[in-house]
Order: structure tokens, then sequence, then C-alpha cells
């Protein structure tokens, strides 16, 4: 990707890094102690229609699309802008390769990413989609203060929630993968350890494991 200097990007925190709390308030951590800036930051639930028609309608057709469109809206996201010089190809950096399997160890979706699709952040792939993203989120969400959330304020409380290790999830998601183990012992293992990191409730616990089952067996032809 060549650096431009373009000032903005989109990025949102997907429902994995929300539902498990503590990881999503280090990734907005880690980049509140970069010098990029967050600004318009607002938690809410999107609608489906709005994922499937327009932001990730390039998606359409492909064997994960269905999956993520569950994904996506399994729970509030917090969305924001991201500024800063060359800021789209600097947090897609720091987020690393779209699948967290892949990606370099030490980026974000190498650390705190589980398996497959299931990557914790969005953000916007080039500087094109950039500003495309930037004025469609801007027009159709950032615009309701409602949502705005004090970044501050959620890193300090959701930071000292408990962790568990992203590898534990991923090892069970490869043990699943290669028969070594049931959907349904995966399930119930996965339901221990989200238990373990949430507040949220049973019915989203429920269905997050479910959705990190799914994805396992998602068919990849
Ligand atoms: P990125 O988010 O890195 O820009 P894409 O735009 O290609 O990646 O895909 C959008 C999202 O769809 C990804 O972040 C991921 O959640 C999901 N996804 C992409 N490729 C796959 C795949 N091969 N298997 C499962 N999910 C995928
Ligand atoms: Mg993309």
């Amino acid at each position: 990707m060549v650096a431009e200097n373009n000032n903005e990007t989109l990025f949102f925190i997907k429902p994995d890094g929300i539902i498990r709390r503590a990881v999503g308030a280090n990734v907005l951590k880690e980049i509140m102690d970069s010098d990029l800036e967050i600004s318009d930051a607002h938690l809410m639930s999107i609608p489906r229609e709005f994922f499937i028609n327009s932001h990730y309608s390039i998606h359409r057709g492909k064997f994960f699309f269905d999956w993520l469109i569950d994904y996506v809206t399994l729970s509030p996201i917090l969305i924001a802008i991201l500024k800063g010089r060359d800021v789209t190809f600097r947090i897609r950096e720091k987020l690393g390769d779209t699948i967290p399997t892949k990606a370099s160890p030490d980026s974000i979706r190498g650390r705190y990413g589980i398996f497959g699709g299931v990557n914790v952040a969005h953000s916007s792939d080039s500087v094109a989609s950039a500003n495309v993203e930037v004025d469609n989120w801007s027009r159709n969400f950032l615009s309701n203060p409602q949502y705005n959330v004090d970044v501050y304020s959620y890193i300090d409380t959701y930071c000292k929630y408990p962790i568990k290790d992203s590898m534990l999830y991923r090892n069970i998601s490869v043990k699943l993968q290669n028969k070594e183990i049931t959907e349904e012992e995966a399930n119930f293992r996965f339901l221990d350890l989200i238990t373990a990191e949430t507040d949220f409730s049973k019915v989203y616990i429920e269905r997050f494991a479910k959705l990190l089952v799914r994805n396992v067996l998602l068919d990849r032809r």
C-alpha cells in the first residue's frame, strides 16, 4: 500500500471487541497512546440493512457474507473517526492482516483476533474507501449526540475487566476445525471464556459462542 496523506479514516470496534470488554478498551488505549487522534466516538447498534446494502455491499455473494452480517450486528459497535497524517495506512498497519492467524503476532488482530473473520476491528482499507466511509457513516450515524461516547471513561471502565488470552479461543477454533472436538464441546468452551470476560447478558454470550462455532465451520470453497 502506498502511504498517502489523508487526515480521516473510519474505524469501529466489532462485537467481539465490545463483548470482550478489556479487548476493545485496550485497543482504544493503544490508539490514544499513539499519535493518532480519535474523534466522534459513538456506541450504537447498526441496522443489518446498512451493512448489507451499503458498508459491506462489496462482499455480497462471498461465502462469509451472511455470517459477517450476523457478526457485526451481534451487539452495538464503537464507531470512531480517526485523525492524523497518513491515518488510513497507519491504522491498517497497526491492525494487521484481515485473518488473525495470518496477522503479525504483534499487530492488534494478531494479538486479540480469534480465527477466520473474527478480527476485533474495522478500518477503511484505502484512502478512497476512507473518504467514502467517513462521509457515509457521518451522515447516517455520527450526527446523533445521543450515542456519544467519552473514550477516556470507556477505557477507564473496561481496561479493568478480566481478559483471557485470545490464543485460548484460537486453540478451540483449531481443534474444532481439525474435528478433535465436537461443535457442542467447542460451544461449551467458548461460553466459559466469554462468560469470564464480560458483563453482557447470557443471550449475547450464547449468540457470540454460536457465531464463533459457525465462523470455524464456514464453507470456504
Ligand atoms: P478488512 O476488514 O481487512 O478490510 P475485508 O474488507 O476483505 O477485510 O473483509 C471484511 C470483513 O469480512 C473482514 O474484516 C472479516 O471480518 C470478514 N472476512 C473477510 N475475509 C474473510 C474470510 N476469508 N473468512 C471469514 N471472514 C472473512
Ligand atoms: Mg475491507
